[in-house]
């Protein structure tokens, strides 16, 4: 029997693939592991306390879904507001409009409640087979701020496996995936899905903080119906109904849709139902999340321009107007704040004692005349 040796050269060519291999690890590795960070959001002269989702419910502490809730007290007396950004992490008008309040918004009167990251474990993945950028940047005077493209639904490393079917806590029928889709998770249960946690949390908030007035901020593709529109709940219809016909006359168009009683698991129907706060959700319209969409990246993200939507709209295929100019993040994240603001007014003369007051949030016209990046605090090289 004998031996066969191995020579220097065979030696030296497997030494050079192994330490191939570990700088392609390395870096790939990092490449992976920074989809977990979300950069910076800053609390501005507005923000009184920067609370966790977790001191309402102590079940999502230390986990991927805990997240920061900004408070925003009054020097007045009146109500209390809660808006929700990045229920669903890959619509960002939502996340962006969220910021700004954090980032601008004085509040005089009652008290604003913000989560820019509704979804913390949606920012820390991408959805796959999409080609979405895993960040993308809006130009502040003073440098570029970075935001993640995140994913609808909870990461499926924090929430895995999937069932084949989902019946959620309202007891609504689902396909398996959705089980990791918070607009779907309503009311939540505190010993289920960490999804179904996370959901739980939002009531309890509603609930320890005696919410008046929720709102849920969404996007959606421009070929889903539901678009540039307020889906109230029942209790909430004749408060969207007069915003929309005064953001009307203002020339801001924005529809009104009940929410439908049969679909549970949604925000603007189980909020609604399981407390005494007036839930709606707002919807602007996102070509990037659309099916007919061209090149996936950035400058579609924020310019909102693509050439298949304005050939759909011209076939009459689309529930919003689609020109070559498109829908850039300004105009959504500015209907986002301009509807919330009118919420706002209007609640405020259906329950003076409840009232919510604003100053410093930009709205639409501010929004299209200067851009989002002035409105939006320059990055610190620190954080
Ligand atoms: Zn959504």
């Amino acid at each position: 029997m004998s031996t066969r040796r191995v020579g220097w050269g065979t030696w030296w060519t497997a030494l050079t693939l192994l330490g191939g291999l570990i700088v392609v690890l390395v870096f790939t590795g990092l490449e992976f592991t920074a989809m977990w960070s979300d950069p910076p959001i800053y609390p501005g002269p507005g923000v009184t306390e920067v609370r966790k989702l977790s001191d309402y419910a102590p079940v999502i502490a230390d986990t991927a879904a805990d997240t920061e809730v900004y408070i925003l007290q009054g020097t007045e007396p009146g109500g209390t507001v809660l808006i929700l950004g990045g229920n669903h992490p890959n619509e960002p008008a939502a996340k962006l409009a969220a910021v700004v309040i954090v980032e601008r918004a004085e509040v005089t009167s009652g008290r604003v409640i913000v989560v820019p990251r509704a979804n913390r474990s949606g920012h820390t993945c991408t959805d796959p087979h999409e080609g979405y950028p895993q960040f993308f940047e809006i130009d502040t005077p003073d440098g570029p701020r970075s935001f993640r493209y995140g994913s609808r639904a909870t990461n499926p490393i924090h929430q895995w496996p999937d069932p084949v079917i989902h019946i959620n806590a309202a007891g609504q029928t689902l396909a398996g995936q959705e089980v990791r889709n918070l607009n779907r998770a309503f009311p939540g249960r505190d010993t289920g899905y960490l999804t179904e946690q996370l959901a739980h949390a939002y009531v309890e908030l509603i609930r320890t903080e005696r919410v008046d007035l929720a709102g849920d901020l969404h996007e959606a593709s421009p070929e889903y119906p539901v678009i540039n529109a307020i889906v109230a709940h029942d209790r909430a219809m004749d408060l969207a109904v007069e915003t929309s016909m005064l953001l009307e006359l203002e020339g801001v168009r924005i529809g009104v849709e009940r929410s439908p009683a049969g679909l549970r698991g949604l925000s603007h129907r189980e909020w609604g139902d399981a407390t005494d706060t007036l839930a709606v959700l707002l919807e602007t319209a996102n070509p990037a999340q659309g099916r007919l969409r061209g090149r996936t990246d950035t400058d579609l993200i924020l310019t909102g321009q693509d050439r298949f939507y304005v050939s759909a709209a011209r076939r009459g295929l689309l529930y919003v107007p689609f020109t070559d100019s498109g829908h850039p993040i300004e105009e959504r994240v500015g209907r986002h704040l301009t509807t919330l603001d009118m919420l706002l007014a209007v609640h405020a003369t259906h329950s003076p004692e409840s009232a919510v007051r604003w100053e410093g949030v930009p709205m639409l016209t501010e929004l299209r005349a200067s851009g989002l990046s002035a409105y939006l605090t320059p990055p610190d090289p620190e954080l």
